[in-house]
């Protein structure tokens, strides 16, 4: 069984709150992701309905395209 592993641009850890450290692993039927800075794992498809956490993370590993967030304006 092939595990393909692909970093989230733009996604930040729920956890440690590192920036661009989120993988999606794809190991057949399952997915998860894992934060390759502090461990984290959470899974993607096997969340209970109704899990406000989950919802969450789902909202946060949304896909920003580059170049259009918004810059903080302390971040530059
Ligand atoms: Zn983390």
């Amino acid at each position: 069984m092939t595990i393909r592993r692909q970093f989230i641009a733009g996604a930040s850890c729920p956890e440690c709150q590192q920036q661009d450290k989120i993988q999606r692993v794809i190991d057949g039927d399952d997915m998860w992701m894992e934060c390759v800075s502090c461990g984290m794992r959470k899974d993607l498809d096997a969340a209970p309905v109704g899990n406000a956490e989950a919802a969450a993370l789902a909202t946060a590993i949304t896909l920003k395209p580059a170049g259009t967030q918004k810059s903080r304006p302390d971040n530059e």
